[in-house]
């Protein structure tokens, strides 16, 4: 007997990635709900740059706007709330949420972004998405030809330092402890005179959430007006893990080329399965993993009436 209630895919997370999932899977006349806990990580920010005919736009507007498109599929609905246990296994997963909600699904997919480990540097939270910033092709443009510190080392702060470098030349490292570097690579920072120092961080001095200086516990002061930073992320929720989903070491959730996890029928998409972490490359992977997850939800339908 046909279950009514039976959703086609339960989306896990309602940011980028999940919407356009939503919206794409909402066409194709599919039955889902997006259950969303409305944390996402870029919510300390005021605005997002890079994401076509959106370039500046606020976090909560991109979501609204979203939302009143994807209102026009009837099929698709929106839940806020926070999903805590998932059982059962590909064409029925029983997905329980915190407000005590139940919904059951053929398909599962995990959109639930990545999140910060605590920062660990004080002053750190009072500027993050103000001026401290973890991207420059976020926010670098912003921060353009202005004399920043980045706050970061060993093989990160080799990547990093070339790529600011393009936004301003004005910059100086702080590695917050031993820098992790080798002689040839300090020697790189001293040819691009860039100042590196490797005096832990006593805190971090702003107002209004614009930072003034970096202090560090040697007594050097370093005026500046942003920050570039690499924070330690976790996957944004434990419930991929829970379920027995793989996970790299950089805390993503491991995906095929077609946003398939190791288990039948789960699939993830965005920051949460990826190392590119933009909202345009999260939307466009949940696009596609959207396509992915109807062409077999499809395929199995023909399959059984066929
Ligand atoms: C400071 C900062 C600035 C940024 N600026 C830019 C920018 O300018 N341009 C740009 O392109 N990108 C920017 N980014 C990156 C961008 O925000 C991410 O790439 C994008 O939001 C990823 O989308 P997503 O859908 O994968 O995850 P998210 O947008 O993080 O959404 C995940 C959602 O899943 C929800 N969730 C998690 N677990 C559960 C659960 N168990 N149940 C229900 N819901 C759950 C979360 O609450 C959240 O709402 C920035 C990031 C940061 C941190």
């Amino acid at each position: 007997m046909m279950d009514k209630k039976l959703l086609d895919v339960a989306i896990i997370g309602g940011g980028p990635a999940g919407l356009n999932a939503a919206l794409v899977l909402g066409r194709a006349r599919k039955k889902v709900a997006v259950i969303d806990a409305g944390r996402p990580r870029n919510a300390v920010t005021r605005e997002v740059h890079g994401f076509l005919t959106r370039d500046g736009i606020s976090p909560s507007e991109f979501r609204r706007i979203a939302k009143e498109e994807i209102n026009a599929y009837p099929s698709v609905s929106f839940v806020a709330d926070t999903a805590v246990s998932i059982v059962g296994s590909d064409g029925r997963f029983q997905i329980e949420t915190e407000q005590g909600q139940t919904f059951a699904s053929k398909k599962l997919l995990f959109t639930v972004g990545m999140k910060d480990q605590p920062l660990a540097v004080p002053g750190l939270a009072e500027v993050y998405g103000k001026s401290a910033f973890v991207c420059p092709y976020c926010d670098g443009w912003e921060l353009r030809d202005q004399p920043l510190v980045i706050i970061t080392k060993g093989t990160e702060l080799m990547h990093f330092a070339p790529l600011i470098s393009g936004w301003t030349n004005r910059f100086t490292v702080c590695t917050n402890g031993p820098d992790e570097l080798t002689d040839t690579e300090r020697e790189e920072f001293q040819r691009n005179q860039v100042p590196l120092y490797d005096s832990p961080i006593r805190y971090i001095a702003s107002s209004d959430g614009i930072v003034r200086q970096v202090i560090l516990e040697d007594g050097t002061t370093v005026p500046c007006t942003g920050i570039f930073f690499k924070p330690d992320l976790v996957t944004g929720s434990d419930l991929p893990q829970t379920i027995g989903c793989e996970i790299t070491e950089w805390g993503a959730i491991v995906v095929d080329e077609f946003g398939k996890t190791n288990i039948p029928g789960v699939y993830s998409a965005g920051d949460a399965a990826s190392r590119m972490h933009q909202a345009i490359a999260a939307a466009s992977m949940g696009a596609f993993t959207a396509a992915v997850i109807n062409g077999e939800l499809n395929t199995e339908a023909w399959g059984r009436n066929g």
